[in-house]
C-alpha cells in the first residue's frame, strides 16, 4: 500500500511523496495519522542540529506529536482495536534496566544502542508526518470522542509540561516564572496552575500574541523582554524573593541566565528547551551557595493518561493552542511559518487526512475556539497564502498537493463550509 508522506532526504530537503506504507508487527497497530504538529525539536532535525544522531538514516519522516486512528491491529495486539483513537509515547523503553524498573523509562539506558530493541520514533525511527504509522500497542492511549484529533496533536508536549512541572516540584501556593510563551510554555503555565501554583508569570515578546493568549489562558502576569527587564521585573512581582521554580521553555542561553536571576534562594529550574549545538556559559556560584537544583525534562514518563484526562475533562484548555492548520502538502510551508513565527501561530499543525466526513470533526473543534476560529478562518480565505493551495518553496508539492481531491483541496472545502456555515 502506498501513502504520501513527508520525507527528508537530507538536512534542509524535505519533500511530499508517495512511499510503501509501513509494515506492522503482531504486537503492533497501524495507525491513520489524523494531525501532527510542528516543534522546535523538528525544526532542528532537519537542519541538521543532531546530525548523525536524529536521524542516524535518510530517507527519514519526522513527526512525533500526532494522533490518529487504529486501521489494523497485530495479531498480538490485546487493548485495542480498530476505529480506536489513539495518541501515543514516542519512546519504546527495554523495561528491564535499572532506569525502567525505577519508572523512569524516558532514560532507559538501552536507548541510543542499535539492535538494543529501544525505539525512539520521529527521532530514530520513523515519525508520523505521514499518511500511515506503525506503533507498538504498548505505547498508546485512547483518546475519548469529543477530543479532536488537532487537540490530541498537543498531548505529547502537554505530559513535557507536566514532567516539567513535577521535576520542578511545584508546590500549593508557589510563585512560578515561565519563560519562553511557544507550546510549551503556555501548556506549562496551565499545568502549573493544576499543581497549585499561586501565580504564574510568563516572559515572552509582543512581536506574537502568544503573551496575550497567556494572559487569556489564566497567565498572573505577563512581561515583554523587548520593553521591560524581566529580571527587574520579577524580582520585584515577588518583593525581591524570586520565584520558587523556573520553567525554561525557550531553549535560548539568556532564558537560562534570566532563570538562574529570578529563581528563589533553594528553588529549581527546570529546562524543557533543546539548544541544538549552542553552548551556554553562566556562573554557577549561585548553584552553589543558594542551592539552585537545574534539572532537564526529557519527555513526559508516567504523564500520558493523566494529562488525556485534563484536556478531555477541560482541565487544560488545548483548544486555543492548535491555531495553524496545514495540509500535508504544504508541509515545508507550516516549517518556514514556524521557523519565522511571522503569523504568530502558537502551533503548526499538520492535518494528514483533511477529508470531508472528518472536516465535521474538525469543524466542531474549530467552532468551540472561538475567536481565533474566524481569525482562522480569515486566513485561510483571505490572506490566501497557503489556501492557494501551492506547494511549498523548495521540493514539497509534487505528489500530493495538487491534484483534485488532494489533502489540500480536501482543506479548502472544508474552510469554503465552515465560513458559509458562519463557524
Ligand atoms: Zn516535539
Ligand atoms: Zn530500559
Amino acid at each position: 500500500m502506498k501513502m504520501n508522506a513527508a520525507v527528508l532526504h537530507a538536512y534542509h530537503d524535505m519533500r511530499v511523496e508517495q512511499v510503501e506504507a509501513p509494515a506492522y508487527a503482531e504486537d503492533e497497530v497501524l495507525i491513520r495519522v489524523r494531525a501532527c504538529g510542528l516543534c522546535g525539536t523538528d525544526l532542528h532535525i532537519v537542519d541538521g542540529a543532531f546530525a548523525g544522531r536524529w536521524p542516524r538514516a535518510f530517507p527519514f519522516i519526522i513527526g512525533h506529536e500526532w494522533a490518529g486512528e487504529i486501521v489494523a491491529v497485530g495479531s498480538q495486539v490485546k487493548g485495542f482495536k480498530v476505529g480506536d483513537r489513539v495518541v501515543g509515547e514516542n519512546h519504546l523503553p527495554c523495561r528491564t534496566c535499572r532506569m525502567c524498573k525505577e519508572g523512569r523509562y524516558n532514560l532507559c539506558e538501552a536507548a541510543g544502542k542499535p539492535g538494543s530493541g529501544h525505539r525512539h520514533f520521529g527521532h530514530v525511527d520513523q515519525g508520523a508526518l505521514a499518511e500511515y504509522a506503525a506503533r507498538p500497542a504498548s505505547l498508546l492511549y485512547a483518546i475519548p470522542e469529543h477530543v479532536s484529533f488537532e487537540e490530541a496533536s498537543i498531548i505529547n508536549q502537554a505530559a513535557i509540561a507536566l514532567h516539567g512541572c513535577r521535576r520542578a516540584r511545584i508546590q500549593p501556593g508557589d510563585a512560578v516564572a515561565v519563560l519562553g510563551p511557544g507550546l510549551m510554555g503556555l501548556l506549562s503555565m496551565q499545568m502549573a496552575f493544576v499543581m497549585g501554583a499561586s501565580r504564574v508569570i510568563v516572559t515572552g515578546t509582543s512581536r506574537t500574541k502568544r503573551l496575550q493568549l497567556a494572559k487569556e489562558l489564566g497567565a498572573s502576569e505577563t512581561i515583554d523582554v523587548l520593553k521591560e527587564d524581566p529580571i527587574a521585573r520579577i524580582r520585584e512581582l515577588t518583593g525581591g524573593r524570586g520565584v520558587d521554580a523556573v520553567l525554561e521553555c525557550a531553549g535560548t542561553p539568556e532564558a537560562l541566565r534570566t532563570g538562574l536571576e529570578v529563581v528563589r534562594r533553594g528553588g529549581t529550574i527546570a529546562l524543557t528547551g533543546l539548544m541544538g549545538k549552542q553552548e551556554v556559559s553562566i556562573g554557577t556560584d549561585r548553584m552553589v551557595l543558594d542551592e539552585i537544583d537545574v534539572v532537564g525534562v526529557r519527555s513526559g514518563p508516567n504523564c500520558f493518561q493523566p494529562v488525556i484526562d485534563m484536556v478531555a475533562s477541560g482541565r487544560l484548555n488545548a483548544r486555543p493552542l492548535v491555531d495553524h492548520v496545514f495540509p500535508l502538502d504544504e508541509v515545508v510551508l507550516a516549517l518556514e511559518d514556524f521557523r519565522d513565527r511571522k503569523s504568530g501561530a502558537v502551533r503548526e499543525i499538520i492535518q494528514i487526512w483533511a477529508r470531508r466526513r472528518g472536516s465535521r470533526r474538525v469543524s466542531r473543534a474549530a467552532a468551540r475556539g472561538g475567536t481565533n476560529d474566524e481569525e482562522r478562518a480569515s486566513d485561510r480565505s483571505g490572506g490566501g497564502h497557503r489556501a492557494g493551495g501551492r506547494g511549498g518553496r523548495g521540493r514539497v508539492g509534487a505528489a500530493a498537493g495538487t491534484q483534485a481531491g488532494g489533502p489540500a483541496e480536501l482543506l479548502r472545502e472544508h474552510l469554503r463550509d465552515h465560513l458559509r456555515g458562519g463557524g
